[in-house]
């Protein structure tokens, strides 16, 4: 079979021939429909040799979704020809943590080595994906696959992301969006569907701004110098209640600081290398808390597919095939994505 590769620390991910792989004891082998390209492989393709923790080649692709093709000895949770979302974080199954669906904190996944498919494990951007358990499956129950691909990841982290700041999202608060692109595009939706607050969305790229008007922005500002002060201006001078930074640079976590409000959130998604001074005398306003949360819960992805199946949220999506894969990675980096980049593995 085809899967995209990365191969060589610094050199682009290439499409190469690979055996498909056979499912063993407990394993479920899925046919690929679509699988998303996220932010974070261009970061983990940033890394140098000697920090680079997974084995190569390792077979991209962490958003990922198909249907059945074959299951291992023992499996009977799923049928074949089942259409199903890959839920990416594995855990150890066994834990509290786990046990309550939150694989994405178990505490022993690393320990054990268990990776996400993509993230050291082989991932979805090739023609077939093994997963490890049918506990990781997801039934679509009708949501396009092309749709449901982006939602395991750039819809479940937002959704993760928005979830512990609900109670402070009341009629007349303000969420602040920083950086509108795969993930910011749903978060956008996200919050508008989930909660009343106001929504102001903040980018560098006109046509991300005007996307992320599109999908329920209340207001879209500039990432300037100006956009901390645009955003206390917008809220009568005390600030938002959540500000999500989907960059995670300086710059950002700059505006994020400048813009929350008393007893706010600030939470960081993106992985942009920057870093925010917490504490008295950081600058941040009193009792604010900040959070840098990892993808989201099992249960969070059935409630954002939940959402996609009532309509409420879609991303907005651009398709390839696998052999286009390299130059959309490209373009991706380039910031010339609106909304998720999809790969139909056999297109
Ligand atoms: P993307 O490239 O689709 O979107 C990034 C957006 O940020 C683009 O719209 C871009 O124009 C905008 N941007 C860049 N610099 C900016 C600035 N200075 N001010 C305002 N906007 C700016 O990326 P994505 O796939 O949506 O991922 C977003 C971030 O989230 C990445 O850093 C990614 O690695 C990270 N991520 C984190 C998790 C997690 O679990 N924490 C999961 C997935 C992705
Ligand atoms: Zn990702």
């Amino acid at each position: 079979m085809k899967a995209l590769q990365y191969r060589r620390v610094g050199h682009a991910p290439e499409v190469v021939e690979v055996p498909v792989p056979e499912p063993g004891p407990g394993q479920v082998l899925l046919k690929v429909t679509a699988a998303g390209l996220c932010h974070s492989d261009l970061a983990v393709m940033g890394w140098p040799g000697e920090q680079f923790p997974y084995a190569l080649p390792m077979t991209l692709g962490h958003e990922g979704v198909g249907s059945v093709a074959a299951v291992g000895a023992g499996v009977t949770a799923v049928t074949e020809g089942e259409a199903v979302a890959v839920y990416g974080p594995w855990g150890c199954g066994r834990c509290p943590q786990c046990a309550e669906g939150k694989e994405n904190c178990c505490p022993y996944a690393a320990g054990l080595g268990i990776l996400p498919p993509g993230l050291g494990w082989p991932g979805a951007l090739a023609e077939y994906v093994l997963v490890d358990s049918p506990r990781h499956l997801v039934p679509l129950n009708g949501v396009d696959p092309v749709q449901a691909a982006p939602l395991t990841d750039a819809g479940l982290t937002p959704h993760h992301a928005i979830r512990r700041s609900l109670p402070k999202l009341l009629p007349g608060s303000t969420a602040v969006v920083i950086g509108v692109g795969g993930l910011g595009h749903l978060a956008v939706q996200l919050l508008r569907v989930l909660t009343p607050a106001r929504v102001v969305a903040v980018d560098m790229s006109k046509e991300k701004l005007e996307l992320a008007g599109k999908v329920g922005a209340h207001e879209t500002l500039f990432s300037d110098g100006e956009a901390a002060a645009r955003i206390r201006e917008l809220t009568g001078g005390t600030g938002a209640q959540v500000v999500l930074d989907f960059v995670g640079a300086e710059a950002t976590l700059a505006v994020a600081a400048a813009s929350v409000a008393v007893a706010g959130d600030v939470t960081v998604v993106g992985l942009g290398g920057g870093t925010l001074a917490v504490g008295f005398g950081s600058g941040l306003p009193f009792e604010v808390s900040a959070s840098f949360p990892y993808w989201g819960s099992r249960t969070e992805l059935m409630e954002v597919l939940e959402l996609a199946r009532q309509g409420a949220v879609s991303a907005h999506v651009e398709t390839f095939t696998l052999e286009q894969a390299p130059k959309a990675y490209e373009r991706l980096h380039a910031g010339d994505i609106n909304g998720r980049a999809v790969v139909l593995p056999h297109a």
